[in-house]
């Protein structure tokens, strides 16, 4: 969820579900054929991400677990469950500034603590959920799939047990930087609103952080030079959505 100009927010998922659309109308074109015959398994996926969990971990400063940013985000974590769609997770906090959060698909969860910052403890319960929502509802691994582009997936496909072993250390750095500040289409965010909206729910927890969150980063956004380009769902927007959930949901 990384704050920055939204231009390259590239419609991922509508790409492949454009080939899934071919599929179902029982016209199995060769685009396809291709994706299904080179689309990664989960355990791919899943010792994908390690690595890219594990070079992004190399890279940062990680606040010791002693450290009031861990002890906060140990709370936090308690309050959404221990784990995503049965994928146990692991969380740890990024000393840096960036205002920034980031789940992968073996439950590798980072927090910075400039976003921790900025934030409240349900604002930031509402932001990982959210984060969650973007694992548990395969976007994530769609990203990935598209991150890799056809050659490296046909690659790490086709090399059954040593997917990381069948790529670049360039290509898993790469997959690494694209996983950590991945751009998801308008669509994808609003479901993972949503995803985030019931998981606090069903936790018991207030989904008002939600709302509250996008609020504050509306206010951020409203500071920056915006491009003419960018035409992102605008923060008040999803705000909105969320208020308008809670009223529908009788929640204060
Ligand atoms: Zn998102």
């Amino acid at each position: 969820m990384k704050i920055r100009p939204a231009m390259l927010a590239l419609g991922t998922a509508a790409l492949l579900a454009g080939c899934q659309n071919m599929d179902s109308n029982g016209f199995l074109s060769s685009g396809a054929e291709a994706y299904q015959a080179y689309s990664l398994s989960d355990a791919q996926v899943k010792s994908l991400s390690d690595e890219a969990c594990k070079q992004q971990d190399s890279k940062a400063t990680i606040a010791p677990a002693s450290s009031p940013y861990s002890q906060r985000l140990d709370k936090i974590a308690a309050a959404l469950g221990d784990n995503i769609n049965g994928q146990p997770v692991n969380y740890k906090v990024y000393v840096e500034k960036d205002v920034n959060a980031f789940a992968m698909a073996n439950g590798c969860i980072r927090v910075y603590s400039g976003l921790m910052d900025m934030m409240n403890d349900n604002e930031v319960e509402a932001v990982i959920g959210h984060e969650m929502g973007h694992v548990a509802l395969g976007h994530v691994k769609r990203g990935m799939q598209v991150a890799l582009g056809t050659n490296a997936v046909r690659a790490a496909a086709a090399s059954a047990g040593g997917v990381v072993g069948s790529l670049s250390q360039s290509q898993l750095g790469d997959l690494g930087e694209k996983l950590v500040n991945s751009q998801f289409s308008q669509r994808q965010e609003a479901e993972a609103d949503d995803y985030s909206y019931d998981l606090l729910r069903k936790r018991g927890i207030s989904p008002a952080g939600l709302a509250t969150s996008f609020e504050k980063l509306a206010k951020l956004e409203q500071g920056r030079q915006s491009s003419m380009f960018d035409d992102h769902p605008a923060s008040a927007e999803r705000a909105q959505h969320i208020r308008e959930r809670m009223a529908a949901d009788g929640i204060k």
